[in-house]
C-alpha cells in the first residue's frame, strides 16, 4: 500500500524508516519543498531495504499521492528568534493552507496523519482546511507521551510496558492529563499491584513519573535539538493500525465535537483505530482532578486554535 509523506525533515523521514523496518506500507513518497532533501531522504532509505523489507521509495510531487492509503503530514516551519508562539503557529497554519489541499485532491481516499507541532492545533487546523470528517484526520497528539507513561511505570515495577495499560491524554504537551486513577496492570490497579510487589507509588514517585514523561521532550531537545525516533516510531505503530484494519485502542488527537463543554476542540483520548480511521472514542473514567486538568487542557488549546482563526 502506498503512504505519503509530506515534509521529509527529521520526523518526516523517520517515519518513513521507522515503517520500512518494519515491513509497513509498500510503496513510499517523500514530497518536501526542499526536494533535494526529499530526494536524499528517499534514497537513503531505500539503501537499507536489502538489510529489512522491500519497498519502492521515492521523492515526488503531490499528483504522486495518487492513490495512498495514508498521508503523514509533517511539514512545518521553525522557530525564528524573537518570534512569539502565536507568530509561528500562523506561519504553521499557513504552511496547512498550502499544503492539505494539493493532499487531498490527489490523495482522495486517504487517511491524514498529522504530525507537525503543536500537533492538537495542526490537527484543527488541518480538519477545518481539508473539509475531511474529523475521523480521517488523525493528530499523533499523545501516542508518544502513553508509551512514555507505559515505559517508566513498566521500569519502575519491573514489568513489561506492554502490560501496563495507562493513559494520557488532553493536549500533547504542558497541559496533557496522566491518567493515574485507571492506571492498570492486567485488570488490578496499578497502586494495588505496586503495593503487594513492595514497590509502592507514592507522592513523589509519582511526581518523578510524571516529569518524566511531560518534560521528556524539553529534554531531549536540549540534549540533542529534536525529537524524532520516538515519534516516528508511534507515526509508524498508527499507520500499522489503518492499513491492517487492526481496530487497535491508541491515545489519538481528532476534532471532537465537544470536550466537557468546550466546543469544536482537538485533543487526545483513547480511540479505536482501524482502515476507516478513528472508529470510535473510549468513554474515559476521570476522577475529579483529572477531569479539572482534561477540561483545562481543552480550554487553553480552544483558545490558541481561536486566537489563529480557526
Ligand atoms: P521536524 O523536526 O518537525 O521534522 P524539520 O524542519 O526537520 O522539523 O522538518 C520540517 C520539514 O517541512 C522541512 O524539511 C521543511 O522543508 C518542510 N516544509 C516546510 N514548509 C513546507 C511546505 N510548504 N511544503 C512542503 N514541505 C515543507
Amino acid at each position: 500500500m502506498k503512504i505519503g509523506i509530506v515534509g521529509s525533515g527529521f520526523v518526516g523521514s523517520t517515519t518513513c524508516y521507522a515503517m520500512v523496518t518494519q515491513g509497513i506500507g509498500s510503496e513510499f513518497v517523500l514530497i518536501d519543498i526542499d526536494f533535494k532533501l526529499a530526494e536524499a531522504h528517499a534514497q537513503d532509505i531505500l539503501h537499507s531495504t536489502p538489510f529489512t523489507h522491500s519497498a519502492k521509495i521515492r521523492s515526488g510531487n503531490y499528483e504522486d499521492l495518487v492513490g495512498a492509503a495514508v498521508v503523514v503530514v509533517a511539514a512545518g516551519v521553525a522557530q525564528k528568534p524573537g518570534e512569539t508562539r502565536l507568530q509561528l503557529l500562523e506561519r504553521n497554519a499557513q504552511v496547512f493552507e498550502d499544503v492539505i489541499p494539493k493532499v487531498c485532491r490527489n490523495a482522495e481516499d486517504a487517511i491524514l496523519l498529522i504530525a507537525t507541532n503543536p500537533v492538537d492545533i495542526m490537527t484543527q487546523v488541518a480538519t477545518k482546511i481539508s473539509g475531511l470528517p474529523p475521523e480521517r484526520v488523525i493528530g499523533s497528539g499523545t501516542i508518544l507521551d502513553t508509551a512514555r507513561f507505559r515505559a517508566l511505570l513498566g521500569e519502575y515495577l519491573g514489568i513489561s510496558p506492554q502490560s501496563v495499560h495507562a493513559y494520557v491524554l488532553g493536549e500533547h504537551g504542558d497541559s496533557e492529563v496522566l491518567v493515574w486513577s485507571e492506571a492498570r496492570v492486567g485488570g488490578v490497579s496499578i497502586f494495588d499491584f505496586a503495593e503487594q510487589i513492595r514497590r509502592p507509588i507514592d507522592e513523589k514517585v509519582k511526581r518523578q513519573i510524571d516529569e518524566g514523561v511531560r518534560f521528556a521532550a524539553y529534554k531531549i531537545i536540549e540534549g540533542k535539538g529534536a525529537t524524532y525516533f520516538g515519534i516516528g516510531a508511534g507515526l509508524a505503530r498508527l499507520a500499522r493500525a489503518i492499513l491492517t484494519d487492526e481496530r487497535a485502542m491508541l491515545t489519538v488527537s481528532v476534532l471532537n465535537e465537544e470536550v466537557d463543554s468546550v466546543p469544536k476542540v482537538a485533543l487526545s483520548l483513547p480511540r479505536i483505530v482501524g482502515r476507516q480511521g478513528v472508529i470510535a472514542t473510549l468513554p474515559v473514567k476521570l476522577d475529579d482532578e483529572e477531569r479539572k486538568a482534561l477540561k483545562r487542557s481543552a480550554e487553553i488549546l480552544k483558545q490558541c486554535a481561536t486566537e489563529i482563526g480557526y
